[in-house]
């Protein structure tokens, strides 16, 4: 029972360039799919270039002021890496697909779950026919689940990566196949522009703090942030939002996560939180030409120098 959406099948391959190209964006909003094109470039442009810069280690006094608030010094490296493997993402083994909207998940009620139906192993059956097996979406992801409320509904970007396991005693393998759904209305209160953008022509008037800054490029670096460490040896993602009781979502929780790192806590190089706002500071060190002073996660937008947050 495999759903294929046949606008699926127009898949745009980024980088042509290159000779692996397994990211893939599945959207069949044209207007959305231009901007995540746009965006996913981004991602990947400045990823690699945050990485270069990591392993320079020559780091300006503006960039350190601006990570040491939510980076231990042992963060730095392991940061590095993750940057590095999605800068360089088109050369990995795995299938990375970006998703715009929700039409391919199913709801099963035997499973008493949301099937993701574009996320597919294929074996063979006792009789000898083949068949589709859908990956499910746990409910342990979110208990708010259910069978009228998808990830999207509870303003989510959301992914899902395969595993390898047992079904109906046959080892199955997902663990090429790794999916990032992108949630085209989140950050309504927020600047959407890219970073390219924001760097070129400068902040807007009211949006001067980290949070108030959401180009979807970092929404994807953050998503892809979660898969390119891949899984441990349980089948659970390494790069996670924190422990289910504590999950990591915005500039003051980046902080959090350092000082709870500290305590025993998650440490801030396998959150994804932490890891974006780190390149975000990164990637907007420098607009318009002037130094950005980001060690509180806002800003004066006259003199771009810290300010106390609220
Ligand atoms: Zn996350």
């Amino acid at each position: 029972m495999i759903y294929i959406n046949p606008f699926y099948l127009f898949v745009i391959a980024l980088k042509v360039s290159k000779s692996s190209a397994l990211i893939f964006l599945e959207c069949t909003d044209e207007s959305v799919s231009t901007n995540l094109e746009d965006a996913i470039d981004e991602a990947l442009t400045v990823a690699e270039a945050a990485n270069k810069y990591l392993l320079d280690g020559s780091y300006s006094e503006e960039v350190k002021a601006g990570l040491l608030p939510i980076w231990r010094e042992q963060d730095f490296a392991p940061i590095a890496i993750t940057l590095g493997l999605i800068g360089n993402i088109e050369t990995a083994k795995e299938h990375y697909h970006i998703f715009c909207d929700e039409d391919h998940l199913q709801w099963n009620d035997a499973r008493n779950a949301w099937l993701d139906t574009a996320f597919t192993y294929t074996y063979t059956d006792d009789d000898g026919s083949t068949k589709d097996y859908p990956i499910s979406i746990s409910r342990g992801y979110d208990p708010k689940l259910n069978k009228n409320t998808k990830p999207f509904d509870l303003g989510r970007s959301w992914v899902l990566a395969g595993k390898k396991g047992q079904l109906n005693g046959r080892e199955i393998d997902f663990s090429d196949q790794y999916h990032v759904h992108m949630n085209p209305k989140i950050f309504s209160n927020a600047d959407p522009r890219s970073i390219q953008t924001i760097v070129a022509d400068g902040f807007q008037a009211g949006f001067d703090a980290l949070d108030k800054i959401q180009p979807p490029s970092m929404v994807i670096l953050h998503e892809l942030s979660h898969l390119v460490r891949g899984l441990d040896e349980n089948g659970n993602l390494i790069i996670t939002d924190g422990p289910a009781q504590r999950q990591y979502y915005g500039y003051a929780a980046a902080v959090q996560a350092k000082v709870d790192a500290g305590n025993g806590g998650g440490a801030p190089n396998l959150i994804a939180n932490s890891i974006e706002y780190g390149t975000k500071i990164m990637a907007l060190v420098e607009v318009m030409g002037s130094s950005v002073w980001w060690s509180t996660g806002r800003i004066d937008l006259n003199t771009y120098e810290a300010i106390a947050r609220d």
